[in-house]
């Protein structure tokens, strides 16, 4: 076979196997085959790249030279939605609608994303290119970026030109453990998901937990005439889908377009649209994207086409807003915060002020660009908003000071230390490191929950600790003589020594955990368990290879980047870091993952034979769950046959779970196999 030929195979090979393993959640290969296969690939393109294919799979981890984002036009409208915002106005437009028609019709609903709209373009079937809504003229190619995300297939089967318009999103929960390893950097995951598709390195938006969900398609050579089977298309194709979606008839006939492979979708008659919309907003909440409301559209295409448009938006469908969880108040005042790696966050004082049940009475201001966006100043009256339950924003003003109308300034040195603030990129820092502030903050960041967990020593407890000269530096946890404590108000004999035992057991964190407490910036629990589960599974380890510059072999790591390899480096290699370490490791803390013994001596699951489908939380790979069975003396089998004894499920299982039911296999969640795995410890 000649080199292109392999190059080619191989690039279908492994788009293929991306699509089963994040889309189907069923791979078929190990992932060690699947890194052999990629990292031949990436070997032949680096020698050869004239045959580089446009849509390589090699390009999901995106490139680190700068993106250009050149405006281009649209060959589909993408045109803004009508919007609505009571019911009784969206059930007059199904009405007239309906009425206005000479023929019986039938209603789509689905959920309105809050992210970032984007339409991809497909030529031959190949990825063509990306481009955001723009004007709804000309949008911006963002194709580079959009190649990053795992969901969206750079090659279909279908061989013609198509276009796909759909939400680009960030889960919620992916928000939160994301922006936590950026100390909550980030507002929102909509305002996460617009920024990146114009981040300008693709390798940085890698890394960011995109999601896509495809709601349009459209095709040249029209092969049917309604919307759910160019859903069950794209479906098939290989998109996502979303599976909240719901169809309305009047006609029962007409329910029978709703093909056997949508089983999730909800079938009803017109007259349900009402109840199904109040289901919806009462259980918003618990979806894991943020959704600000949901979208009705006209199931057959013709009668979408003989409608057709507006300047501003089609005829035949509309949006229906939620109430979005906004209130007015008064910004009092705005603070400085320090952190412990000396960045500065102004935060907004607010007239306390109830949205969506709870008081907020602080909102985070970002950085000074924000605020100068804003034009915010105290006194003003400005609207807050808490988008999706997560961290109250403030929005906009609504109305100057009249007495002080200029905007906030930043103070030009540290309150804490008076030192000169320095702004870097979009924020300031306090470069100060005995800043007291920034010391202060790094032990509450190495005594919080999530680190050592040393819940004795509260964020008052270390203020009064450090302001008396007791413990100013992290060693001193360990160093002090807490009995000391004896003579001071309010240190009784029994908090003492609950002090002292938690600060013993504290001893027993493990090393991901010690690792991410240490405070170092962009080193957080996630870094910490992907270095170790790379063989970086103790610090000697790292600081080793820190010592030789071996970029590489951080950067090599998934999820890492060269900005991540470098801060690694700078860390581990920087005198004063290793002085920490060096004094931390006398007092025993685990600076080595200990190994979980290999096999246990009790074999709860013996004579069982399991077999896994989905993919899990706590299981990724799903390798990590087959290992726990057989470390317990159960078997592990890929198909299901008669002698199968428990079905593992996670999310997305496929028909796995269908023939386990069939066969009366033990089916088990993930909850329950945690508890099944607690139990037999
Ligand atoms: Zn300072």
């Amino acid at each position: 076979m000649n080199i292109k030929q392999r190059i080619e195979n191989l690039s279908k090979e492994l788009l293929r196997h991306q699509y089963l393993y994040y889309i189907k959640a069923e791979p078929e290969i190990s992932d060690k085959e699947y890194d052999r296969l990629f990292d031949e690939l990436v070997a032949l393109e680096k020698k050869y790249p004239e045959y580089a294919f446009k849509n390589s799979p090699t390009k999901r981890v995106g490139s680190d030279l700068d993106n250009v984002f050149a405006e281009k036009k649209h060959e589909i409208p993408v045109l803004s939605l009508d919007k609505e915002y009571t019911l009784q106005g969206l059930t007059k437009w199904v009405k007239k609608i309906i009425s206005n028609s000479e023929r019986e019709l039938s209603f789509v609903v689905e959920e309105k994303i809050d992210g970032a709209s984007i339409v991809l373009y497909y030529k031959n079937g190949v990825l063509d290119s990306a481009l955001t809504r723009g004007n709804g003229m000309f949008g911006n190619d963002v194709t580079e970026n959009i190649r990053t995300i795992k969901q969206i297939p750079l090659i279909t089967e279908e061989k013609s030109d198509f276009a796909v318009r759909g939400e680009i999103f960030i889960n919620k929960s992916d928000f939160l453990k994301y922006n936590k390893s950026f100390e909550n950097k980030y507002s929102n995951p909509r305002n996460l998901a617009a920024g990146s598709l114009r981040n300008l390195k693709s390798s940085v938006v890698a890394k960011i937990p995109l999601n896509f969900l495809a709601y349009e398609g459209f095709f040249k050579n029209q092969f049917c005439n309604n919307h759910i089977l160019i859903l069950l298309k794209l479906k098939h194709m290989g998109f996502c889908i979303n599976k909240n979606i719901a169809f309305f008839s009047s006609n029962v006939k007409d329910i029978s377009v709703v093909p056997n492979e949508f089983p999730e979708i909800i079938k009803g008659k017109i007259k349900d649209i009402s109840a199904y919309i109040e289901g919806k907003i009462k259980g918003r909440n618990k979806l894991d994207y943020e959704i600000d409301g949901l979208v009705v559209k006209i199931n057959e295409i013709d009668i979408r086409e003989n409608l057709g448009h507006t300047s501003h938006h089609p005829r035949w469908e509309i949006a229906f807003k939620f109430d979005s969880p906004i209130a007015q108040t008064v910004l009092k005042n705005i603070v400085i915060q320090v952190g412990r790696n000396g960045r500065v966050t102004p935060v907004a004082i607010l007239e306390p002020v109830k949205i969506a049940g709870s008081v907020v009475s602080r909102a985070t201001l970002h950085n000074q660009e924000y605020i100068e966006i804003l034009e915010l100043g105290p006194g003003d009256l400005v609207s807050i908003s808490k988008r999706g339950d997560i961290i109250p924003a403030v929005e906009e003003v609504i109305e100057k000071s009249y007495e002080n109308p200029a905007v906030y300034k930043f103070q030009e040195n540290c309150p804490f230390c008076g030192s000169r603030l320095i702004k870097q990129g979009a924020h300031h820092f306090c470069k100060n490191k005995k800043c007291p502030e920034r010391m202060k903050r790094s032990l509450i960041h190495f005594v919080s929950k999530d680190q050592m967990d040393i819940d004795t020593l509260g964020e008052k407890t270390i203020k009064f600790l450090f302001e008396r000269g007791f413990v100013k530096i992290i060693p001193d946890i360990y160093k002090f003589n807490y009995d000391l404590l004896l003579k001071e108000e309010g240190f009784k004999e029994k908090r003492v020594d609950n002090i002292k035992k938690s600060i013993d057991k504290s001893k027993s964190r493990p090393f991901k955990k010690v690792l991410a407490a240490l405070g170092f910036d962009g080193l957080g629990t996630s870094v910490a368990s992907e270095l170790i589960k790379n063989g970086f599974n103790s610090i000697d380890k790292i600081i080793e290879i820190a010592s030789k510059g071996e970029k590489e072999e951080f950067s090599k790591i998934e999820g890492f980047g060269t900005i991540t390899a470098e801060l690694l480096i700078e860390h581990f290699t920087d005198n004063k870091n290793l002085e920490l370490i060096r004094e931390l490791k006398k007092w025993e803390l685990n600076f080595k993952e200990k190994i979980e013994s290999e096999t246990l001596k009790i074999k709860p699951f013996e004579n069982q034979i399991w077999a896994i489908t989905g993919s899990f939380k706590n299981f990724k790979p799903r390798s990590k769950a087959a290992e726990k069975i057989e470390q317990r003396g159960g078997k592990v089998n890929n198909t299901i046959s008669s002698k199968t004894t428990h079905l593992l499920t996670g999310s997305l299982s496929g028909s796995k779970l269908e023939r386990a039911r069939n066969l009366n296999v033990k089916i088990v969640n993930e909850k329950e196999f945690l508890d099944m795995l607690n139990l037999s410890l």
